[in-house]
C-alpha cells in the first residue's frame, strides 16, 4: 500500500515525531518503542512489514529517534518519509540482538510500547527494560485522535471515494441477483476508489438484522431492505466506511414497517449529528441517537454503539458509546451510524463519517440519506 506520492510533507511527519517525544516528556517517560502498522506509518509513512523479525522506531525523549530494521527490509523504508527525516536508520542481521540495541537508545524510565508489537518481542523488551512498560497507544492516544488538517483532508477524500460507491450500488440491487454476486460488484467498485477492499456488507432481509452479516448465496427479492456497508483503504492509509439502506425495487416497495422505521433512523442520526460538538462527552452523541429510537419503541432493537473513531484504523478512539466519557475535541473523526435490526425479517442502518469543527460536526459524507 501507497508509493511515494501517497507520503505527506516530510514536515507533517517531523512535527508528529517531535510531539510524540514530547508526549513522552509529560508523562514522564524514557520514551517509545513502535512496531509495524498504523502507529509507524502515522509517524514515518512506513507500511514496512518485517514478519517476525523486529522492526521498532525507537523514540527518546531527548535526541534523534532510531529506526531499527531487519538489513533485508532497510531498501522498503525508501517509500517512506524516513530517509527525509531526522531518524537515524540502523540496520541489524541474525544474530545481531536488536532488542538490546533498542533499549540501549533510551535513557531510564517507563517506555511505552506500541499496539502491534507481538507477545515475544514485548516479553524480551521487558526483560531488558528495568522500567515499567505501558501500551503507547494511551501515550499518543490525543494525537491519534485528534486529526491534523493533512489528515482530515485525506479521510475527506475517502469519504468522497466511498459515497462514488454507495451512488452505484442501486443499479446493482436487482431481484434474483444473490448478495454475493452484489458483494462481487463492490469490491471491484471499491478498489477503483481505493488501494485496498476493507470489508462488504450485503444483508438483504432478514439478513441485514444480523449488524456483522458479511455477504450469502441469498437472492435478493422485491421489497427487501438491503444494508449496504462497505469501506476501503487509499492515499497514504487512510480508510473509509460507509453505510446506506435500500430496498430492492424502490423505496415504494419497502414493507410498511420499514418505511416508517426508517424516519426514526434518519432522526436518531439527525439528533447524534446535533448533539455531537467540542465539550460534549462522547456518551452523550450515543445516548442522542439511542432516545430518539427507544421512545418510537425499538429500543431494544439497536444493538450496538453509535459510532467509532477512524484514520489509519477503521475503529479507534473515540468510540461513540455508553460509558465512555471523553470529552470531544475539534479534530476528532468518526462514525455516526445508528441502526434497527427487527430479528428474522430486516435490519436498517445509516452511516457517515464526521469531523468535530470549531462548534459542532461537518460530515465528510455527503451521500443522500434516504432510503431508495
Ligand atoms: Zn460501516
Ligand atoms: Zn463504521
Amino acid at each position: 500500500m501507497g508509493d511515494m506520492t501517497d507520503l505527506f510533507p516530510t514536515d507533517v511527519y517531523a512535527t508528529r515525531l517531535a510531539r510524540a517525544a514530547e508526549l513522552c516528556r509529560e508523562q514522564g517517560l524514557a520514551g517509545l518503542v513502535i512496531g509495524t502498522g498504523p502507529e509507524l506509518a502515522y509517524l514515518t509513512g512506513s507500511w514496512l512489514s518485517s514478519h517476525e523479525r523486529l522492526t521498532a522506531l525507537v523514540v527518546p525523549v531527548e535526541g534523534r529517534p532510531v529506526l531499527l530494521a531487519p538489513e533485508t527490509d532497510i531498501g522498503d523504508l525508501a517509500l517512506s518519509a524516513l530517509p527525509h527525516l531526522d531518524v537515524l536508520i540502523s540496520g541489524w542481521v541474525d544474530g545481531d540482538d536488536a532488542h538490546a540495541r533498542a533499549v540501549a537508545v533510551l535513557d531510564d524510565g517507563p517506555v511505552a510500547l506500541g499496539s502491534s508489537l507481538t507477545t515475544l518481542h514485548v516479553l524480551r523488551l521487558q526483560e531488558l527494560l528495568d522500567a515499567p512498560t505501558l501500551p503507547a497507544a494511551t501515550t499518543l492516544k490525543e494525537l491519534f485522535m485528534r486529526k491534523d488538517e493533512a489528515e482530515i483532508e485525506q479521510l475527506a477524500l475517502a469519504a468522497a471515494a466511498i459515497d462514488r460507491v454507495q451512488e452505484r450500488v442501486p443499479s446493482l440491487l436487482r431481484e434474483g441477483r444473490t448478495e454475493n454476486q452484489v458483494a462481487a460488484d463492490l469490491q471491484a467498485l471499491i478498489l477503483k476508489e481505493h488501494d485496498v477492499v476493507d470489508f462488504v456488507i450485503v444483508g438483504s432481509g432478514p439478513n441485514g438484522a444480523n449488524p456483522h452479516h458479511s455477504h450469502s448465496a441469498r437472492a435478493l427479492e422485491t421489497g427487501d431492505v438491503v444494508v449496504v456497508d462497505v469501506g476501503g483503504t487509499r492515499g497514504p492509509g487512510y480508510h473509509s466506511d460507509s453505510t446506506r439502506t435500500y430496498v430492492v425495487g424502490g423505496a415504494g416497495e419497502a414493507p410498511a414497517d420499514a418505511a416508517a422505521a426508517y424516519g426514526v433512523l434518519q432522526a436518531a442520526h439527525a439528533a447524534a449529528m446535533r448533539q455531537a460538538r467540542p465539550g460534549v462527552t462522547a456518551e452523550s452523541v450515543d445516548r442522542a441517537a439511542r432516545e430518539v429510537i427507544a421512545e418510537a419503541g425499538y429500543g431494544e432493537y439497536f444493538i450496538h454503539r453509535t459510532g467509532h473513531g477512524i484514520g489509519l484504523s477503521t475503529h479507534e478512539e473515540p468510540y461513540i458509546m455508553a460509558g465512555n466519557d471523553l470529552v470531544l475535541e475539534p479534530g476528532m473523526c468518526f462514525s455516526i451510524e445508528p441502526g434497527i435490526y427487527l430479528p428474522g425479517q430486516w435490519g436498517m442502518r445509516l452511516e457517515d463519517i464526521v469531523v468535530v469543527s470549531a462548534d459542532g460536526v461537518e460530515s465528510l459524507s455527503h451521500q443522500q440519506r434516504e432510503l431508495r
